[in-house]
């Protein structure tokens, strides 16, 4: 009876031992959860990407103390770094000279590991590889309003991506013309634009449905009136986690 309570007792405190264990491997229990281990792959033409989306992106994302963003060019890119993250947000474009580190990104999304594809990350940039566009992005741009102050407007979801954004909002940026792919992964809208020039409406944040992973389209983002814009912040930051399972 009393070697049954002992052992009851040690078995209890194993098993503990044991969920304690597996908790603060998966990072389940509240506070211990490492940070979202974020590549942002950014550089090329017509940006500032070292001040907008390496410096202000990556400071902003990292204040959060729930992301931490590591910011390259392509080139610079190697696989194990693209294989080390959790979730690869994309705003180059400029090319990616080694095809391997393109296989690993596409290898990343097929391991059910998140992306977010960012302003000129949602261009068809690359010739030598249309799989970006019509697998990853669904889609892609080809054109622009010019740079001005026009009206984003949310379709009424509550899908995480655009927890704390207004319903609507005002922005200074480039009005991506962003044409879904209709041979590409489908994309679910979850906001859009009105361009005046062209007199149609545009998706500017969107869902790729990736049969194996969590890709999000974000079209803002030309300089620093949409990455101090709130609403652009919180896209970004609801968007990586969401990309990352962490919502
Ligand atoms: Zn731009």
């Amino acid at each position: 009876m009393k070697l049954s309570t002992t052992i009851k007792h040690l078995l209890s405190a194993t098993f503990a031992a044991i969920l304690l264990t597996g908790c603060a491997t998966d990072g389940s229990l509240a506070g211990s959860r490492k940070p979202l281990a974020v590549l942002h792959i950014g550089g090329g033409a017509s940006h500032d990407y070292n001040k907008w989306f390496n410096e202000a992106d990556t400071a902003m994302l990292n204040a959060t103390g729930k992301i931490s963003t590591r910011y390259m060019e392509p080139q610079q890119a190697t696989i194990a770094d693209v294989r080390n993250a959790d979730v690869l947000l994309i705003s180059a474009n400029k090319a990616f000279p080694d095809p391997a580190v393109r296989a690993a990104i596409t290898a990343h999304a097929n391991s059910g590991k998140g992306m977010v594809l960012l302003h000129p990350g949602l261009w068809y940039n690359w010739a030598d590889w249309p799989d970006y566009n019509r697998v990853l992005a669904g889609g892609g741009s080809r054109g622009h309003d010019r740079y001005g102050e026009f009206q984003v407007a949310l379709n009424g979801t509550n899908h995480p991506l655009v927890k704390g954004v207004p319903a609507s909002f005002m922005i200074s940026d480039e009005l991506y013309y962003f044409e879904p792919d209709t041979k590409g992964t489908p994309i679910t809208v979850l906001a859009t634009a009105t361009s005046k020039q062209k007199n149609k409406t545009y998706p500017q944040v969107f869902v790729v449905n990736h049969p194996k992973t969590r890709i999000a389209g974000l079209t803002l983002g030309h300089d620093g009136a949409a990455h101090n814009h709130e609403a652009y912040r919180q896209l970004l930051r609801n968007a990586l986690m969401w990309a990352g399972h962490r919502e």
